[in-house]
């Protein structure tokens, strides 16, 4: 297959708002030996991409500072355009999707089996190019081969969110059958994902939390045993009352701010909160009392091994899970895709299609 000399992306040279991002025409980008260059098929939109765009990232510990000019895009879902003369594994047509965590295997981190953590590490779509654009380039190692049984748009939707909630849930939180989990930001990306995820873990009850009437019935659908309007419920009043008095074994928390501690108070005794996200805020004021006397757990997760970008999308393959999509829209129009985003108007994932 030839490779043309030029494509369309979408990138920003300034931070703002959604009209920095300029739908462009630049030259493809040439690959070295150990790498391929894919022909991307599907990219999804995240609240990172959002944060990115309006300059309020930083950079992980360890990790290197977030260059501008950039282009977004942390999942890449194609098919191998070109490869390189030493790559083995991959060839031309090659359904493909590219990790979204690609540790080195090498720093203090990998080795000790933490390679969710890896410090030497460019994440695509933070430190270098992610795939708002018709090619992207890849080393072999960070490839994976892609079930032909999913769609590329639902391949788009995958490892970023699926791999990074099955670390928080199965990982961090250690669900477990029968347990009763409580879902934060429900109808988004990430929520969507942790319903599918805790359902398939064997969950009791599914707390959806969400603070949109119309976003009830398709959480209910999707496998929320009860979904509770945080902004009219009193949420620890109607979790007690759904778990007999005792609160939810695991909450799967990626709002922060007054959203977190409120969550803690619907933990039963030993129970876990995992926090994975801040659009709600970053700071809060938590009840220490409440953190000891329930013997409470109360951790951070990030990011996802290569072992588990690797089950999900196994998983997927099989039908086990199933990203759920909202919107899909092109490339050209990925300004409107963060404003969907950032009016909340989605159930599940944004998809753009370069
Ligand atoms: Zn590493």
């Amino acid at each position: 297959m030839g490779v043309p000399a030029t494509m369309k992306a979408v990138r920003l040279s300034e931070y703002g708002q959604p009209e920095v991002l300029q739908y462009i025409e630049v030259p493809v980008p040439e690959i070295e030996p150990d790498e391929v260059l894919v022909r991307v098929r599907g990219t999804s939109v995240t609240r990172w991409d959002l944060r990115y765009r309006q300059g309020l990232l930083t950079p992980p510990p360890g990790r290197a500072a977030l260059p501008l000019p950039f282009q977004l895009g942390r999942d890449t879902a194609g098919e191998v355009q070109a490869v390189g003369a030493e790559v083995r594994r991959f060839k031309p047509g090659d359904r493909v999707v590219a990790m979204t965590c690609p540790a080195c295997g090498g720093c203090e981190y990998c080795k000790r089996g933490l390679d969710n953590l890896c410090t030497d590490i460019a994440l695509p779509g933070h430190q270098r190019f992610g795939a708002y654009a018709q090619y992207v380039c890849r080393k072999e190692t960070e490839l994976l081969h892609a079930p032909d049984s999913l769609s590329f748009e639902k391949l788009a939707c995958l490892l970023w969110s699926y791999s990074t909630v099955w670390h928080m849930a199965i990982e961090r939180g250690r669900l477990r059958p029968g347990q009763d989990v409580l879902v934060t930001a429900a109808s988004g990306g990430m929520g969507t994902a942790a319903i599918q995820i805790a359902k398939l873990a064997g969950a009791a009850r599914i707390v959806a939390l969400t603070g949109s009437a119309n976003k009830v019935a398709p959480l209910q659908k999707l496998g929320a045993s009860h979904v509770l309007n945080y902004r009219e419920e009193n949420v620890p009043a109607r979790i007690a009352e759904i778990t007999n008095g005792l609160g939810v074994d695991l909450a799967l928390e990626n709002v922060g701010g007054e959203m977190l501690p409120l969550c803690m108070q619907c933990l039963r005794m030993d129970g876990t909160l995992v926090s994975a996200g801040q659009h709600g805020g970053r700071f809060c004021s938590v009840d220490v009392e409440l953190l000891y006397r329930r013997h409470l757990n109360v951790l951070g997760t990030r990011g996802a091994t290569r072992h588990e970008q690797q089950f999900v999308l196994s998983l997927a393959g099989e039908g086990s899970l199933d990203p759920v999509i909202s919107h899909c829209l092109p490339l050209a129009e990925a300004a409107e895709a963060h404003r969907i985003l950032e009016r909340q108007e989605q159930f599940g994932k944004i998809v753009l299609l370069p």
